[in-house]
């Protein structure tokens, strides 16, 4: 069996709300989808949300680098010789985490379509039945942060993450509030997305402690770069602390590993390479006593499919996943996405992803009628 074709196609999908971050306001967000052809007629499909001002790649990137470098790449091989065809692209562009995750979930959802098993069979299995999920809310007012807050724990969710970092002052008032608004039963975590200096990432934190305001943890409080910075935050506070920006690739994690330079990790599938390189990185963290959390680049549901599938089988994902794409959406290129029930997302078992391509939707969304 071999692989004949690699077709990606980009296109823009509005959220139904704004979502602020420290590093930009996301209203509408570029996805790319991935389909993988074999000669006798498989077709897998993946796809990733990219965000440039997060990730460094666009849609636009990742379409050309899919195009000119990664399809070739493939072409021609055998679609189960994994660890080879990432390999081969890796060897054909440095980099570009993203395009190459959107081609590895493409791969991963052929060979479960062929095999006829979901693709966390091919992942170790089921090793928790649905996937707890944390509601991931943007930065606004405190009063608007707890109100939303209370919304969602009504729905079921017991584990809220918000966005803080514009201002350290008011970051602290927004977590007063949440707490005080859905009281000490809920988990709260706090993602800065690299806002603060290392000096004020520890005066903050120290602050939100001698408050018991209870974090969780506090994500990526520093700059991505700065991993002596990071580590200086992990000894210097008791709340810890979780690693997003500064992993890339399985050489980010192990470097944050080594140094200390967090406590958890953001394993985020669609932005490290793909399932294989998650799997890697989840047995090295296991391994060095470092839990992981299955983060979002806000994907549609076949990127968050990927995840899904990835937190249910893997051991050492062990906090509350953010899995919450599709929730931001109005529209999606698939048939029918999976359910959350009472703040969990439940996979399906059906071969591969268990998503079904709606052609006229992708059609749709390509031509840019959204
Ligand atoms: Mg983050």
């Amino acid at each position: 069996m071999k692989i004949v074709k690699v077709e990606p196609y980009v296109f823009k999908v509005p959220l139904v709300k704004p979502f602020r971050i420290f590093l930009a306001e996301v209203r509408s967000k570029d996805h790319m989808v991935v389909k993988v052809e074999t000669d006798d007629g498989y077709v897998g499909v993946g796809e990733i949300g990219p965000l440039p001002e997060f990730a460094g790649e666009s849609g636009a990137t990742c379409l050309a680098i899919t195009k000119e470098r990664l399809a070739p790449a493939l072409i021609g091989q055998d679609p189960f010789d994994i660890e080879k065809l990432i390999k081969r692209m890796d060897a054909a562009v440095k980099a570009n985490h993203l395009a190459k995750s959107a081609v590895d979930f493409a791969l991963h959802d052929l060979l479960g379509k062929i095999l006829g098993v979901p693709v966390y069979k091919l992942l170790g299995g089921k090793y928790r039945e649905k996937v707890p999920i944390c509601w991931a809310m943007g930065m606004k007012s405190p009063e608007e942060m707890a109100k939303e807050a209370v919304e969602y724990v009504k729905k079921g969710y017991r584990c809220l993450k918000a966005k803080v970092g514009l201002d350290p002052k008011m970051d602290i008032e927004r977590i007063k509030a949440i707490r005080e608004a859905v009281g000490d039963k809920v988990e709260i975590r706090a993602d800065a997305n690299q806002a603060y200096s290392p000096e004020v990432a520890i005066q903050v934190i120290k602050k939100m402690e001698r408050m018991n305001l209870d974090l969780q943890y506090v994500e990526q409080p520093v700059p991505y770069w700065d991993i002596d910075g990071m580590a200086k935050v992990t000894r210097s506070v008791s709340t810890p602390i979780l690693a997003d920006e500064s992993i890339f690739s399985m050489h980010d994690a192990v470097s944050i590993i080594r140094r200390n330079a967090a406590d958890i990790i953001n394993l985020k599938v669609g932005k490290v390479g793909g399932l294989r390189v998650s799997s890697k990185i989840a047995a090295f963290a296991e391994a060095a006593d470092f839990p992981c959390m299955v983060g979002s680049m806000l994907e549609i549901w076949s990127g968050t499919a990927a995840g899904a599938h990835f937190a249910v089988a893997t051991k050492n994902v062990s906090y509350e996943c953010e899995l919450v794409g599709p929730l931001y959406y109005t529209y999606d290129v698939v048939k029918e996405g999976y359910k959350y029930v009472d703040g969990f997302l439940e996979v399906p078992d059906k071969p591969g992803l268990g998503l079904e391509l709606d052609e006229e939707k992708l059609e749709k969304a390509v031509s840019g009628e959204l």
